[in-house]
Formats: C-alpha cells, sequence, structure tokens
C-alpha cells in the first residue's frame, strides 16, 4: 500500500499526540470519502479490533451475522477453512482449533497474518496463497467464504461509490461472463474439500443466491437454505455434504 493512502496515526492513541498537520490531513481525506477504518486502520469485528488497510475488504456487519449463524450451530469443528480470506475477520473469530486461510492475493495474506498475530492464533492458522481451492489436498468440516459476488456491470449500479472507489475490486468482482462457471467450479471443489457431514456457509450476493442453491443442490449439497441478512435480503447460503 502506498503510504499517501493512509495516514499513518491510531485512534487508539491519544489524540493530543497528533499533529495539527496530521489532523487536518486526516480530516480531508475523510471528507474526500476515504474510509474511516482505512484511516485508522482498524475495523471493529465480533467483539475484537482488527488491523485493515486499502490491501483488503473492510468487514461488513452481516458478515458478523454469518459468524454467529455458524457459531450457532453449536458444532465443533476441528478443522475450517476460510476461502478468500482477507482480513481474516471470519476465520479468526471461528478458529478453535485448525484454521486454513486462502486468499488469491498475497497483499491480502500479509493483512491476515497481522491479524493472525495480534490475536495470537498464528499457531492455529495456515495460509496459503491461491485461487479458490485449487491445489488444496485438505478436507474440513467446515469450509466459509465471502468470495467476490458482485456481478462487474450487471450489479455495479448496487455498489455504493465509496465502496467502489476505494475497496479492493479483486475482492468484490467477477465478471459477468464468469460469474456462471466460477461458482460452479466453487462448488464442486468445496464438494471434493468437505469432510462427510461437513458444513458449507458462503456469503452471495441477493440475486443470484436462489440460483446457487439449484446449483448446490444439483450437485448433491443436503439441507441447502438461503438464509436473510438483517436487511432482509438474502444474503447467505448453507449446504452440508451429505
Ligand atoms: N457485501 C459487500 C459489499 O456490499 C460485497 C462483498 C463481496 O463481494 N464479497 O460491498
Amino acid at each position: 500500500m502506498e503510504s499517501r493512502d493512509c495516514l499513518n496515526v491510531s485512534l487508539e492513541n491519544s489524540l493530543y499526540s497528533i499533529s495539527q498537520k496530521t489532523l487536518d490531513s486526516f480530516s480531508q481525506k475523510f471528507l474526500e470519502g476515504f474510509p474511516f477504518a482505512y484511516l485508522t486502520r482498524f475495523s471493529e469485528f465480533y467483539f475484537r479490533k482488527f488491523y485493515v488497510d486499502s490491501r483488503v475488504l473492510i468487514p461488513r456487519n452481516e458478515t458478523e451475522l454469518l459468524v454467529d449463524l455458524i457459531k450457532q450451530e453449536n458444532t465443533e469443528f476441528k478443522s475450517i477453512c476460510d476461502v478468500g480470506v482477507g482480513s481474516g475477520v471470519i476465520l479468526l473469530s471461528l478458529v478453535t482449533h485448525k484454521g486454513f486461510g486462502i486468499d488469491i492475493s498475497p497483499d491480502a495474506l500479509e493483512v491476515t497474518k497481522i491479524n493472525a498475530r495480534r490475536f495470537r492464533l498464528e499457531n492455529s492458522v495456515t495460509l496459503h496463497q491461491g485461487d479458490r481451492l485449487y491445489g488444496v489436498s485438505e478436507k474440513f468440516d467446515l469450509i466459509v467464504s465471502n468470495p467476490p459476488y458482485i456481478k462487474e456491470s450487471s450489479h455495479r449500479k448496487l455498489v455504493h461509490n465509496q465502496v467502489d472507489r476505494y475497496e479492493p475490486h479483486m475482492a468484490l468482482f467477477l465478471k459477468d461472463d464468469d460469474y456462471e462457471e466460477w461458482f460452479l467450479t466453487f462448488f464442486n471443489q468445496v464438494k471434493t474439500c468437505l469432510n462427510k457431514d461437513g458444513l458449507f456457509y458462503m456469503e452471495g450476493h441477493e440475486l443470484e443466491l436462489e440460483h446457487q442453491r439449484d446449483l448446490l443442490l444439483q450437485l448433491g449439497f443436503d439441507d441447502v437454505k438461503v438464509i436473510k441478512d438483517y436487511a432482509g435480503l438474502n444474503r447467505f447460503i448453507r449446504a452440508k455434504r451429505g
């Protein structure tokens, strides 16, 4: 990340120790719409303060709901894989035994690493750079993912301008023409990499999840369920590997 993208201050430290010049520049960036979380380099997620910067998405409230849903399963997941791990908010909020975090972006994995160390979980997680589950031979009790799920053109108008301008596009968008194949390949890989009775949870797009439920059913997953977010929109999918 370029240093001009971010002020080297933290609101966790006393504001009194920040010079007027720094504060002015901070306010200026904020007024221009630069996301607050990238300025302060932290974001609260599930009762913890995560380090974030513009190499990763800013965690969303609805993703906390995803973590909640998984915790409510009341199941001891001995191995958890997070595909598109980003800052690590999902994986690091859930891991109790063994966690495996995958991201296509080596920059994002640097951020996951910072957070794993911050919460002393570096010995519980293994990180891997790659696209979806290509090349992964392990099997897991839980696979979770908040993948890029916005169609680059047809869903674009639903994207907030600040998100579009400042957050990493690689974590947000897929080409419209690749979308179907991208998820079909991913779901097939999930099936291969889940243990019997393993669970798959994914955050997805409100306009795509019902179709993706049909895909998962066709692939032989059981108990496939679309779940709504706080706004009443379809936001998550849960499926079990029979
Ligand atoms: N929910 C995110 C947004 O509104 C999208 C995240 C994603 O594509 N994984 O920007």
